[in-house]
């Protein structure tokens, strides 16, 4: 098995392109966003536990993440391999998926990371909350608070990985279509 970590902003296009990659390379994609948002709208012990950090436009709590995703890999061991959006976010969640998918024996392929400028990305959430129904979609003050904690937490990750020679940047401005093509193109080389 095979894992590979979509890297990007709030806003970069990580869910959509996902969504054609998952299909054509038939890995299994994992969300943390969507798992958190998953268990606060079914009300679980879980999403009771996120909630007040979503609300906050802050991150969850790494011990609370990463036992989540430990689960998340654990019940979809049935695909080609991984496809992970939103995670890691910190240096102890990359570490901690690093021994994880050592445990696991799924070999960990590299990251792409979608870059794009803030200003387009704030207008692309902007328009994402008219229909997305998040919260955190809609106020310009939120989405301007999760790109704090993406540069204070988050943005230290590309260092990491570039360290690791692992990192593969993608130019995430284009069309749909166009930035599948460009990742498709990074993916084929890595696997
Ligand atoms: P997203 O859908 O990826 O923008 O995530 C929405 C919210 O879920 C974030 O603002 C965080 O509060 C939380 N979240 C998602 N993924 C993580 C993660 N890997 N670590 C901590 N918090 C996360």
């Amino acid at each position: 098995m095979i894992a590979i970590v979509l890297f990007g902003k709030p806003g970069a296009g990580k869910g959509t392109q996902a969504e054609f990659l998952k299909e054509k390379y038939n890995l299994t994609h994992i969300s943390t966003g969507d798992v958190f948002r998953y268990n606060l709208k079914n009300g679980t012990e879980l999403g009771k536990q996120a909630k007040v950090f979503m609300d906050r436009a802050e991150l969850v709590p790494d011990s609370i993440t990463i036992d989540m995703l430990a689960d998340e890999v654990e019940k979809n061991m049935d695909k080609a391999g991984f496809l992970f959006d939103g995670f890691p976010r910190t240096i102890q969640q990359a570490e901690a998926l690093e021994a994880l998918l050592k445990e696991k024996n799924i070999r960990f392929v590299g990251t792409v990371g979608l870059e794009a400028n803030d200003d387009v990305l704030v207008q692309r959430i902007l328009e994402r909350g008219k229909t997305s129904g998040r919260a955190d979609d809609q106020d310009e003050k939120i989405i301007r608070s999760r790109y704090e904690e993406y540069n204070e937490k988050t943005a230290p990750l590309i260092d990491y990985y570039t360290g690791k020679n692992c990192y593969n940047s993608v130019d995430g401005i284009g069309t749909v279509e166009e930035i599948t093509t460009r990742l498709s193109g990074v993916i084929d080389r890595l696997i």
